[in-house]
């Protein structure tokens, strides 16, 4: 017999944003027989980050076949790290392939979102508005782009833009060209330029270290093995020395004294040392902090771009800019007729300028005034039904964050499950067992290679890392299941 009780309560949910993390949860929750599901993009197209960067030389530092959901491997990736393009059409073919597109409504940007009653209510800056059961954020960390503060930005008198939004109407081959910051993005750009510029100056503030690595194109012959082979498809998705490394890798930046993070900065140190010949660029490119302290760089072809005879390192910082150009400190006017702002994001703001407001009124940005936390990354305290993937304190670094929100889906499932079964109406994580995660976190996070003296995106307002600062193989058995006594269920 079949009473209200047994029967699955027909759940609303709304996904924020089509991402990558947003794509994952539309095809999961329409295996899992959701039929109710609205997927809010801002934009007119799906993709994420990869939509919205476009710049020249972008390419994913994750190896191809790691960078794919584990149920859709892409025996087509042409090189052994995806070029930027190739991962956005990865991405359409998901939706078009696990059909979610329906689910998705395009340039509707939500800008609030409040529980009251039992239920979430949307509201769209276009004025539609939805109320939903349950709500996964999958905003993305690195969206908002960060513009440098300096003098006279606005007073450049040739094209200027952030690397985000790059101006594909801008011409570049023979121009004077400047790129300020040199994190994965700058130090992509630069070397994709580097020869195109009849003068490519490069803003260096703070010296990166850099990895060195090959990025093969795959054969013909290999691209249909792999077309053929299921079995050799799958081997290079769990490629076992990458994912030995990647183990290595998030060890090692758990501590700064550790001999692997050592073995890191002597294999990045000999490739400065080994790829630069001139003793003085050589000083100006290293670093003063220990590797991994910022988001390592991978690359294959930095140095040689930086050397390239119409490229040059500007390290004296940055006075002002002017109509013509930078002027540096030194008093010198580099003169430009494109500035390119490689100038990062702001890591803090996840899902909002978006106004979400919790139980009783509680205001998210209060919640997050110190920093953003959420219980290991995916519930707040007070925000009942609400998930995050990809949220603050997850982590984050050189490896596949589609693994990590595929880990992360598979534990918020087992919560709405809960909510679907009508073991609760609402879940959420418990105050006590937030407290206690991020003191421990927090603690923790301290003592990582993350906080060992540099600044990164990686830091908090109060120079914290807000990342997991314990191993994958913690955060993995973490996501295996929720812990109940973690979660206050109402009834
Ligand atoms: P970022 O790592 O935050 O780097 C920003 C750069 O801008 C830094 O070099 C910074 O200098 C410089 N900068 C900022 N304000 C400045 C100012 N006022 N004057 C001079 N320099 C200034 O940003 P990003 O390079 O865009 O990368 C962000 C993240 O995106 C990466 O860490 C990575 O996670 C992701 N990403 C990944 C890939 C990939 O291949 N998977 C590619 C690109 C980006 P300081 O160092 O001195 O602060």
């Amino acid at each position: 017999m079949t009473t209200s009780e047994t029967v699955p309560r027909e759940l609303r949910v709304v996904v924020m944003g089509a991402g990558m993390a947003g794509i994952l949860s539309g095809i999961k929750l329409k295996q899992a027989g959701f039929t109710s599901v609205t997927i809010y993009e801002k934009a007119a197209r799906v993709g994420g980050t990869w939509r919205e960067n476009t710049y020249p030389g972008l390419t994913c530092d994750v190896p191809s076949h790691s960078y794919t959901y584990s149920f859709e491997p892409n025996p087509d990736w042409t090189r052994f790290l995806p070029p930027g393009a190739e991962v956005q059409a990865y991405f359409e073919r998901a939706v078009q392939k696990y059909q979610i597109e329906p689910m998705i409504r395009f340039n509707e940007e939500i800008v609030a979102c409040e529980f009251k009653d039992g239920r979430w209510h949307l509201a769209m800056k276009s004025g539609l508005r939805d109320q939903a059961d349950i709500v996964i954020a999958a905003t993305g960390v690195l969206h908002h782009p960060s513009m440098p503060s300096i003098a006279g930005l606005d007073s450049f008198a040739g094209s200027s833009f952030h690397s985000a939004r790059w101006d594909h109407t801008v011409a570049l081959d023979g121009k004077r060209i400047g790129v300020i910051g040199n994190g994965s993005t700058g130090v992509q750009i630069m070397s994709a330029l580097a020869g195109r510029a009849s003068m490519i100056s490069h803003f260096q503030r703070t010296a990166q270290w850099i990895f060195p690595v090959q990025n093969d194109a795959f054969t013909e012959e290999q691209k249909a093995a792999f077309r053929s082979d299921p079995v050799l498809l799958h081997r290079m998705q769990n490629e076992e020395t990458y994912l030995a490394n990647v183990e290595r890798f998030t060890n090692a930046v758990l501590d700064p004294n550790s001999p692997e993070i050592r073995e890191i900065e002597a294999i990045a140190l000999n490739n400065l040392n080994h790829s630069v010949a001139d003793p003085v660029l050589r000083a100006k490119l290293l670093p003063d902090y220990r590797v991994a302290c910022k988001r390592l760089i991978f690359s294959p072809d930095y140095y040689r771009a930086i050397q390239h005879p119409q490229a040059a390192l500007v390290t004296d910082g940055i006075e002002c800019v002017e109509a013509g150009g930078v002027r540096t400190r030194d008093g010198k006017l580099h003169q430009l007729d494109v500035l390119v702002l490689a100038s990062g994001f702001k890591a803090d703001q996840f899902m909002r300028p978006m106004n979400v407001v919790g139980r009783d009124g509680v205001k998210l940005n209060d919640v997050w005034a110190k920093r953003p936390s959420a219980y290991l990354a995916v519930s707040i305290p007070g925000f009942p039904n609400f998930f995050m993937l990809n949220g603050p304190t997850g982590p984050v670094g050189n490896f596949s964050l589609i693994d990590i929100a595929e880990q992360q889906w598979a534990y918020i499932a087992q919560l709405i499950e809960l909510v679907r079964s009508r073991q609760c109406s609402e879940v959420e994580a418990t105050q006590a067992a937030m407290d206690d995660y991020d003191t421990a976190r927090i603690a923790a996070a301290k003592t990582t290679v993350f906080g060992s003296g540099c600044s990164s995106w990686y830091l908090d307002g109060e120079g914290v890392p807000a990342t997991w600062p314990w191993s994958q193989r913690r955060f993995k058995e973490a996501m295996a299941a929720p812990e109940q006594a973690h979660f206050a269920l109402r009834a």
